[in-house]
């Protein structure tokens, strides 16, 4: 068994996407920080109504999957395939954009906190141009789950073994494997506590602190990671992460690499400049969510 420890920090940087939302970007904040498979790991958190009141108007993706988790608030997606999403607290939208979606991405409120994740996960060459898909899990569908010194997990995906049980997320459980196996947790832990899990070797990972404060690892190699960053842990099969004075409130993200070129032009990520090329052409021309 070997614990994994930091490797590196990727902070979170403000910026803006959409018309104008504000948000917080750590990987892919620069074109090319990457985590294979993961592209780009966006939080949104504000009370100010002014900070996403214009939402994201009707947009395009190609290549690659997108996994909005929201913690506080609403809003609702409408894409070219008539599919229309309520995304409330705790609940997850999980979109493969495949050959290409047009959706949108609008707040149903007009006060009050809104807060959240979107994580894009990229897909193999063999997958970029399959149909799109699209799935809503209501926050009733995440297993919740409590941890042996305190505080409780959430699974989105992936299967962990928590006190002798084993818990599956809704997103890719037994019979729903996806190439990239992701794993993806939402922890909350009081002071002190600490949470351990084991995590394939195979797989790339990382820990974001949204509450609170975090280490990772163990005894000589335990380092602190500073919140709304992105801690990229090193190879190993098992990760240790312990609270702050304050306690933790985290997601903890770790998925197969593809290993394949990255090309990325906005919402398009692709394996090479020509595709790419055929992407705008497409998006111009009105096909590229159409049947291939
Ligand atoms: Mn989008």
């Amino acid at each position: 068994m070997t614990t994994r420890s930091l490797k590196h920090v990727i902070p979170s940087m403000p910026t803006s996407d959409g018309a104008g939302v504000k948000l917080r970007r750590s990987i892919g904040a620069q074109r090319g920080l990457y985590l294979d498979p993961f592209l780009m790991l966006d939080e949104f958190g504000t009370d100010n109504p002014g900070d996403y009141i214009a939402g994201f108007p009707a947009h395009p993706h190609r290549g690659f999957e997108t996994v909005t988790y929201m913690l506080d608030g609403r809003m609702q997606h409408r894409d070219h395939l008539g599919n229309v999403g309520d995304l409330g607290p705790g609940g997850v939208q999980w979109m493969t954009a495949g050959r290409g979606v047009i959706h949108s991405e609008m707040p149903l409120q007009e006060s009050g906190r809104m807060r959240g994740f979107q994580l894009w996960i990229n897909l193999p060459a063999a997958e970029k141009m399959k149909p799109a898909a699209y799935r809503d899990i209501p926050a009733a569908e995440i297993p919740e789950v409590a941890l042996p010194d305190g505080g409780t997990l959430k699974v989105i995906a992936g299967t962990v073994e928590v006190a002798g049980q084993t818990v599956s997320g809704p997103v890719n459980g037994p019979g729903r494997r996806l190439s990239t196996d992701p794993l993806y947790l939402d922890i909350t832990l009081p002071a002190g506590a600490r949470f351990e899990q084991a995590i394939g070797s195979t797989h790339n990972a990382f820990v974001y602190a949204y509450e609170g404060s975090l280490s990772i690892g163990d005894g000589a190699a335990e380092k602190a990671i500073p919140t709304q960053a992105a801690g990229v842990l090193t190879p190993g099969d098992r990760v240790s992460v312990t609270a702050g004075p304050n306690g933790l409130r985290a997601v903890l993200i770790a998925g197969k690499p593809i290993g394949e070129p990255v090309v990325q032009y906005g919402p398009f990520v692709m394996n090479t400049a020509e595709q790419i090329e055929q992407a705008i052409r497409d998006y111009n021309d009105g096909t590229l969510a159409s049947a291939a």
